[in-house]
């Protein structure tokens, strides 16, 4: 990315991974020119049109059928968060229940029905209401690496006086993107599959950012080898920063009626013909999935190096697949580490309660150049930044003599 006065930056954030195939390829937008010169349909509401119809194919044959899962595909609102609402909606009317569990530091949207999901509580205090219809649990790891918080939420589940209501679903992220970076562990998800199939409780997984290849495979799920009722995505799935977002779900539990969880904007057309675009062009065969895992190896190395020349403890590694961060316990030191990047021309932000997470959520398709230059950004970011607060611990302002404009 350029700046006005040309200077040229990586970008790390990437559209908190809307944008995994990176700013503008040169592939979709000519398809995605081709179809507005050809006056395709811009707006469609939510009938069909040709883009959907070749969408909802390509999804189907080079994504669901691969995976052997049948879902149904329903298209929302286009935010993440109106997906997240239709998937507790849906829940909810399906089993007639009206508790979620969610987890701690889980972030599913800020509309009033997904913030009620969503941990962070400066998201929850701009909410003006109550938030309701949630039962908060303890995420992975949460209570140490050896406890397994599905235990817990199993045996309040079995308990009829633990006070919590049985839920009509769990929704959990695998990964979680703006609550720190935190990974499950494959076996923790097939603990949570089992616990809500013995209490035939739905298991929603929200994929709007783990999903679309971020972890290594298409879905965030994949590896952990669980299906689960309800998957939502958003972010990456139009593959140019297009807003588009789906709910997939069981066909048993379609059990909508006709436009009750309606909206204008459920068909973006353009959307449609750059998420085929990107299906076509990365999701065809297994090749770009090995590509995003050999990427992760190469991010694991590089972090867990830079956290041992920077003391063990002080910082330490999460993630997996191109979803990794740096946990700097403290989130003031973990601004200054990116200020100092974005100086030395590097867009990285952070995530976490106290925003003390470095999150290294660069294109998935970004060059192994690129990449290693991202990182030794950091690299010296947090060498730089560290040296000073031992040099100077009570000054603040070792920034004044490089200008960024910050207006
Ligand atoms: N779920 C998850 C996992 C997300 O990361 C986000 C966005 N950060 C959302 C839901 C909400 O998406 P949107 O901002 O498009 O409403």
């Amino acid at each position: 990315m350029y700046d006005d006065e040309g200077n040229e930056y990586l970008d790390f954030l990437a559209g908190a991974g809307t944008l995994n195939y990176g700013h503008n390829h040169p592939a979709f937008k000519t398809l995605l020119l081709d179809y507005i010169n050809s006056d395709g349909i811009t707006h469609g509401l939510d009938m069909h049109t040709k883009a959907k119809r070749e969408f909802l194919e390509a999804f189907n044959e080079k994504i669901l059928k691969p995976r052997e899962l049948s879902y149904v595909v329903q298209f929302t609102g286009p935010t993440g968060s109106n997906a997240v609402e239709a998937a507790l909606k849906l829940a909810r009317n399906v089993t007639g229940r009206e508790n979620i569990i969610a987890f701690t530091n889980g972030f599913h949207g800020v509309s009033l029905g997904s913030l009620a999901a969503t941990g962070n509580s400066h998201h929850r205090g701009a909410a003006g209401v109550s938030l309701n219809g949630t039962s908060r649990m303890p995420f992975d790891g949460y209570l140490g690496e050896d406890v397994d918080t599905t235990a817990y939420l199993d045996k309040v589940l079995s308990d009829s006086s633990s006070g919590i209501d049985l839920p009509a679903a769990v929704i959990v992220e695998t990964v979680q993107g703006e609550g720190g970076i935190n990974a499950a562990s494959f076996e923790w998800l097939r603990n949570l599959e089992a616990v809500c199939k013995k209490h035939e409780v739905l298991l929603i997984v929200d994929d709007i950012q783990a999903g679309c290849g971020r972890t290594g495979t298409y879905f965030s799920f994949e590896e952990a080898g669980i299906k689960p009722d309800i998957v939502t995505m958003s972010k990456s799935l139009g593959g140019y920063g297009l807003p588009f977002a789906v709910v997939l779900f069981s066909p048993e539990i379609d059990q909508w009626k006709p436009g009750e969880h309606n909206g204008t904007f459920r068909g973006n057309n353009f959307a449609f013909v750059t998420a085929k675009a990107a299906i076509d062009h990365f999701w065809s065969d297994n090749h770009f999935s090995q590509e995003i895992k050999r990427k992760g190896e190469y991010i694991a190395m590089r972090l867990n190096a830079i956290v041992e020349k920077n003391g063990e403890g002080n910082f330490t590694t999460r993630g997996r697949g191109m979803f990794q961060g740096i946990n700097c316990v403290d989130g003031e030191l973990a601004g200054k580490i990116t200020r100092r990047a974005f100086q030395n021309g590097l867009i990285i932000e952070t995530s976490g309660a106290d925003d003390q997470v470095i999150k290294f959520l660069c294109p998935l398709i970004i060059s192994d150049v690129n990449l290693k230059k991202g990182i030794d950004i950091v690299e010296e970011a947090i060498s730089y930044v560290c040296a000073k607060e031992e040099a100077m611990p009570e000054e603040n302002d070792y920034f004044d003599d490089v200008h960024i404009d910050s207006e």
